[in-house]
């Protein structure tokens, strides 16, 4: 038995997760269809998950907007109560879901962990902002003031690369305002989702947070359906732009969370060897699966060869495998579309001639492996540079003029984010700025926190999310004037 089989031999058995169901009204409802969820690094089906219909969306949708009538009168610090609870039930069951969440998603059983820990993070840091009436004028003829009000039903649709931590925020914030909200977790990865839904029917009143599993056609319906006010979205732009289109014929506010194709400008002034393990893990996290991830990185060209040299030397030290083997660090591509459109990327830019330094191929065997890619002069006009990869591969790309390289990061429809490495500070933050990305990095890349607004320019997005800025995207303004008598 090879090390993955024993691995896998080791991954916990349909039986240890039990059966699955939505959240429907407080309850756990099954459907007449299932499908199978498949297992990453077997390449294996290992559950079923109940497919959702349009009925059942009906009742999660109207058991939402029931429950939006009390919840919208409780206080924000009532609603935080609520929430903590709910955190510390997710917190309660972080042992339970890890293995389940890497099952599923195929990352190291230590990062399914620190998935949830995050997560867990967020129903308290995101529930900690305050959202208050502004006074915008007070004088001798009245008095106007600012109010956000609940907005109702929120229909939250996840991507499968960090599917905890991507649904948690959507349902903080939402249910943080006072709106209730029906999630639908990515086909691919919708097993530890449903979970949390069973955990909040035991801390939350029935019909506030409703978690339905199901297709890509679940999420068009969750779209045009005319009961939800909201759809906060993350995933690809391909189906951002349909989800605009679809959620205009009611006219839904709409937050997009989109791809990305994050440049990264490596000024003259670094040692190599110094920032190469910040610019690997920026790059290879998740397997490359993070829509903020490094996935252009611009070298400058006296420091060019040493750097290749030094991430070349780190992808060959990285041990991708099944995530229960406890010496892995990579886990695999999540899905098989995924996986060949990678393989398909990889392909094209051996056609490009191309020097890939390390890594290239499938690993032999089962599951969607990928052994981690560092491609060495490669510039734009390729498929590896041009498109958002997702996957574990990295494009290193030579400039010797920072104006030309900055201008380089910017020619793309992308506008995630962005980042300048320097010892210069001061120079790198004039850099950053003029990166088109709504998220610009000096000697950093990737991350979020509560308190700071996400989201991306250009085709990456629409709206943010965190802080108070991202809580108003839940609520609608409105205006109160109140003249004085007189
Ligand atoms: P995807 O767009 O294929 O699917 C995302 C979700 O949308 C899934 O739940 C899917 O079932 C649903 N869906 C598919 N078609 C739909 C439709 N017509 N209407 C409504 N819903 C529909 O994305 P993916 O492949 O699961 O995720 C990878 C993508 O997500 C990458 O492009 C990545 O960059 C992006 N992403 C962005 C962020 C961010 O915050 N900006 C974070 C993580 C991932």
């Amino acid at each position: 038995m090879g090390h993955s089989q024993a691995a896998a031999a080791n991954a916990p058995g349909l039986s240890r997760f039990g059966e699955f169901f939505h959240t429907i009204d407080g309850k756990p409802e099954s459907s007449g269809a299932h499908f199978d969820v498949i297992n990453p690094s077997t390449g294996q089906p290992f559950a079923r998950c109940p497919d959702a219909s349009r009925a059942q969306l009906d009742s999660a949708v109207a058991a939402a907007r029931r429950a939006f009538v009390p919840w919208r009168e409780l206080s924000f610090a009532q609603r935080r109560e609520y929430l903590l609870k709910l955190g510390q039930a997710l917190k309660e069951s972080i042992e339970e879901l890890a293995p389940l969440l890497t099952s599923e998603q195929g990352k190291p059983l230590a990062r399914a962990r620190e998935e949830l820990n995050r997560a867990v993070a967020q129903f308290d840091l995101l529930s900690r902002i305050e959202i208050k009436p502004e006074v915008l004028r007070d004088d001798a003829q009245g008095r106007t003031e600012l109010h956000y009000r609940p907005l109702g039903v929120v229909g939250a649709i996840t991507p499968w690369n960090v599917p905890i931590v991507l649904a948690v925020p959507k349902i903080t914030q939402a249910l943080y305002v006072g709106d209730t909200v029906v999630v639908k977790p990515s086909p691919y990865t919708p097993l530890t989702t449903l979970k949390l839904g069973e955990l909040a029917q035991r801390v939350l009143p029935p019909g506030v947070l409703n978690v339905v599993a199901g297709g890509n056609d679940l999420g068009q319906w969750i779209t045009e359906h005319p009961g939800i006010d909201k759809i906060s979205f993350t995933g690809s732009v391909a189906t951002g732009k349909r989800v605009l289109a679809s959620a205009a014929g009611t006219l839904k506010r709409v937050t997009l969370e989109l791809g990305g194709n994050d440049a990264a400008i490596v000024l003259d002034d670094v040692k190599p060897a110094q920032v190469a393990p910040r610019l690997f893990q920026a790059a290879f996290v998740n397997s490359g699966q993070v829509c903020m991830a490094i996935k252009r990185l611009y070298v400058h060209d006296s420091i060019y060869d040493a750097m290749c040299d030094e991430l070349a030397a780190l992808a060959r030290k990285a041990r991708v495998g099944d995530g229960f083997d406890p010496d892995v660090t990579m886990g695999p591509v999540q899905n098989k579309m995924q996986y060949e459109r990678v393989l398909g990327i990889l392909e094209d830019t051996r056609q490009t001639g191309a020097r890939i330094l390390t890594g290239g191929q499938a690993r032999p065997g089962d599951g969607y492996f990928i052994e981690p890619t560092i491609v060495a002069d490669i510039a734009e006009g390729t498929r590896l540079v041009d498109e958002e990869p997702f996957g574990p591969v990295l494009p290193v790309i030579r400039y010797t003029d920072v104006d030309d390289a900055i201008r380089r990061a910017n020619d793309t429809r992308f506008g995630l984010g962005g980042s300048i490495w320097t010892n210069d500070l001061e120079r790198g933050e004039a850099l950053a700025s003029r990166l088109e990305a709504g998220t610009t990095w000096v000697n950093q890349h990737v991350g979020t926190e509560p308190g700071v607004p996400f989201g991306g320019c250009k085709e990456s997005g629409l709206g943010r999310e965190y802080s108070e800025l991202g809580l108003k995207g839940y609520m609608e303004a409105q205006v109160v004037k109140v003249a004085r008598a007189g």
